[in-house]
């Protein structure tokens, strides 16, 4: 297996997109397309090194996002020229001395599968380039400006030409120093190879490889992903709590003051509510309760904010890579009326939970004066949540 770097031409301006944001950056089931194709990238352990070629005025972005996604260890970002193919010549005079191989990808292409990435720089290993490409299916028309079809295009031996685009680094550079010195612009890299009469071969592709330059793409493309992604783990959680009311102590619940003449004693703020919730999330990520992540005799959650417990917990799942998909909240209570206050009370859970503010249900009710609740003695709480995997 030879050592290879990737160049990842992430130039588009996105104009195809009708967008204002660069197709690079499009979100594909919420991920940048251009971490997408990074990450078949990086499941190929012969490519030690990949060149991101980026736009000066996205350079700091692209920068950016692949600090964010963790990808930087790998990944240097360069800035482009104007051509693609100065694009290239830019990234592969970065490409390390030890790297005999090179392969050539468009940002744009994130459905790329990592085996044939990998099969295509084999051949390239063999023959000195080969190229991803699929047969061309449909019949082709050559067509007038004035939309009169001219002739039928024989398909016969017509392949579509994708990348990878996988070449020798020192014939990739040979290639470059002879079609700049002819002047020769190519729209892939093949076409430098071809054009120096070096031979380059086809490996049959996929057709999902998909470059998205149409908005249409990009709902293909996710919906190709869909199927290819294994579908989450759903949990289940429940929570429950109860404090007891007394004189002198502030009614702290969902995260927000309620005034009545008691209020709820606990070490914390002692909203039962939001504890309720906590200990639903913990239970369905298998992590435990609430008194085992912040304890009653550590003097740091005295009086602690309950809202700020529930960011911790929220935190955590998704260290377990667990979200949030809803979560149903019950408060027993025989007074004061809660309802009033479920709007705001939904609205700072939500965004402590990273969830829309309808996937948090709020619900009160009394017991008709009967128990601890309803002879005013305390107030408790009872949640339900469901969470689901989501990817790395
Ligand atoms: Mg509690």
């Amino acid at each position: 297996m030879q050592k290879a770097t990737a160049i990842i031409a992430a130039g588009g301006a996105g104009l195809r997109m009708g967008t204002s944001t660069p197709k690079q950056f499009s979100e594909l089931l919420g991920v940048p397309i251009l971490i997408h194709t990074i990450r078949a990238f990086y499941q190929i352990p012969a490519i030690e090194a990949i060149i991101v070629v980026a736009p000066a005025e996205h350079r700091e972005h692209t920068q950016a996002l692949l600090t964010q996604y963790q990808l930087d260890d790998r990944c240097t970002v360069v800035i482009g020229g104007t051509l693609r193919q100065d694009s290239v010549r830019i990234g592969l005079a970065r490409v390390p001395d030890d790297s005999p191989l090179v392969a050539v990808h468009d940002g744009a292409r994130p459905l790329i599968i990592p085996k044939d990435i990998q099969r295509c720089l084999d051949a390239a290993a063999h023959t000195g380039g080969a190229i991803l490409a699929v047969p061309v299916k449909d019949t082709l028309k050559a067509v007038a400006a004035d939309t009169a079809i001219r002739h039928t295009v024989k398909r016969d031996g017509l392949w579509q030409a994708q990348t990878p685009q996988a070449v020798r680094t020192d014939l990739l550079k040979e290639a470059f120093a002879k079609a700049d010195q002819d002047g020769f612009v190519g729209t892939d890299e093949a076409s430098l190879l071809e054009h120096g009469g070096w031979p380059v071969v086809v490996v049959e592709g996929s057709e999902t490889n998909l470059k998205i330059t149409r908005p249409d793409d990009l709902l293909m493309a996710e919906a190709i992903l869909m199927k290819q992604q294994p579908p989450p783990h759903m949990r289940i959680g429940h929570g429950f709590d109860a404090h007891r009311l007394v004189a002198g102590r502030a009614l702290i619940l969902g995260g927000m003051e309620i005034p009545h003449e008691l209020g709820l004693l606990g070490h914390s703020d002692a909203d039962v509510l939001t504890h309720a919730l906590c200990d639903a999330i913990l239970g369905a990520i298998g992590a435990g309760d609430i008194g085992r992540h912040f304890p009653d005799s550590d003097p740091q959650y005295k009086g602690i904010s309950s809202i700020k417990l529930l960011r911790h917990v929220i935190g955590l799942a998704a260290e377990n890579h667990f979200r949030l998909c809803n979560g149903d909240i019950t408060v027993v209570a025989q007074r004061p009326k809660l309802a009033p206050h479920f709007p705001a009370m939904q609205t700072i859970l939500a965004e402590a939970c990273r969830v829309e503010p309808e996937a948090i249900n709020l619900k009160a009710s009394t017991t008709e004066q009967m128990g601890y609740t309803g002879r005013e003695e305390g107030i408790s709480a009872h949640a339900v949540v469901l969470m689901a995997s989501q990817p790395a």
